[in-house]
């Protein structure tokens, strides 16, 4: 993996000088709601946490400095930086162009409640910039691209579908929770706002639900500012606190779960009850050249389909002994996920087929415990499955 050192770097270091009050090495938890009025004509950063708060700020700072954007924003959930987003720079009438796969929580808010709210979403395979230049057509006031899209892996050319929503005056916005600052750099591939889930790789230690936006652009942080202090979704400082040491080790995390994915995955094409492996680091993997070209590594997670379906899933996971079947990923724990019941239940059964979010598929969030043995596990609860779903 190309994994560049300077992240090393700035995940420890970026964005922050020692706490300026007693030199504290780690950014104090300041577990208040309110900081007292200063005299007319002193400079006044903090007034109450709904708004600001100097923990929040420390994090904020730091994933700033990962991205070389304005400091990030940060906020109580990855659901919390989408919806106060789409809130912030949306109106009655507006036209919103969206990967066809993408987590399921995001479809939701669009078609729920964003639809009921008179904005119109289309949800096309954006990993052909030639759909999403004929949907772009409308016009649209965003372009929102998940790129490794969940949980296929389809890849999404960050770069080509960035400049069509640039030629069509759309704002981009990409969904990078998958690979975070560390392995992909959509800003620098023309994006104008990156989202993440800090829930996920960047906190990576299943303590923290959070989320984050960057950008470079002034006026629309302050737009996205603005919107935060209205709703009141911004991140606790405890919150912060905790994703602010859950970073210093994303590097080193990324590097080793990308080698733990992809000696699990190498392995698993030679199970006789698996169709299909997914990792962008597999020779064999169908976009394998926008793969080298966007992102450094193929990151943690692999994706598996099974000769069979619904019932040899649901029993694989039964059977894990050492890995623990749940919906979330990223974390140092082997996570996995039968995405058709789970995270994308909610979407009908012939569109799920249609974007290949089938039965048999397996979401694997490969962690930092020994290969061998995470891989020894799957081993064991795919053969009692099928050979329990043969005699059941
Ligand atoms: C988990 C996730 C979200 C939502 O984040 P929460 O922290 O669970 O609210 C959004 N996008 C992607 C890609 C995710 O994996």
């Amino acid at each position: 993996m190309s994994t560049n050192n300077k992240y090393s770097t700035l995940c420890i270091r970026g964005g922050l000088e020692a706490d300026p009050t007693h030199g504290a090495i780690l950014p104090p938890i300041y577990q208040t709601t309110t900081f007292r009025k200063k005299v007319v004509g002193e400079d006044q950063d903090f007034s109450y946490s709904r708004v600001e708060n100097p923990t929040v700020a420390a994090l904020e700072a730091r994933l700033g400095a990962l991205e070389n954007s304005l400091p990030a924003l940060c906020f109580s959930s990855g659901m919390s930086a989408i919806t106060t987003l789409f809130l912030a720079l949306l109106e009655k009438g507006d036209h919103v162009v969206c990967s066809d796969v993408i987590y399921g929580g995001t479809y939701r808010f669009l078609t729920e409640v964003l639809g009921n709210l008179g904005v119109s979403s289309e949800f096309v395979d954006t990993s052909d910039p030639a759909l999403t230049e004929a949907a772009l057509r409308t016009p649209t006031k965003i372009l929102l691209l998940e790129s490794p899209a969940n949980p296929t892996l389809k890849l999404t050319d960050i770069q080509a579908n960035c400049a069509l929503a640039k030629q069509f005056g759309a704002l981009s916005v990409v969904d990078n929770t998958f690979l975070t600052p560390v392995l992909q750099q959509p800003l620098d591939l023309g994006a104008d706002i990156t989202i993440y889930s800090t829930t996920k790789f960047i906190d990576g230690h299943n303590a923290t639900v959070g989320g984050s936006i960057s950008t470079r652009d002034e006026e629309l942080r302050e737009k996205l500012n603005y919107l935060r202090k209205c709703l009141g979704t911004i991140q606790t400082a405890q919150n912060a606190f905790l994703t602010l040491q859950g970073l210093k080790t994303l590097p080193l995390r990324l590097q080793q779960q990308t080698k733990n994915a992809l000696i699990v995955a190498r392995q698993l094409q030679n199970n006789p009850h698996i169709q299909t492996v997914i990792h962008p680091d597999l020779e064999d993997f169908p976009q394998k050249e926008l793969a080298e070209k966007q992102q450094a590594a193929g990151g943690g997670l692999v994706t598996i389909i099974l000769h069979g379906g619904l019932k040899e899933a649901a029993r694989t996971l039964g059977h894990l002994k050492l890995c623990t079947p749940a919906e979330n990923l990223g974390t140092v724990e082997t996570l996995v996920t039968h995405n058709a019941s789970m995270t994308h239940a909610s979407v009908p059964p012939e569109r799920r087929n249609q974007l290949g979010i089938v039965d048999g598929l397996i979401r694997i969030s490969v962690g930092l415990e020994d290969p061998q043995e995470i891989l020894a596990d799957l081993q064991q609860a795919l053969t009692i499955a099928f050979k329990e779903a043969c005699h059941a």
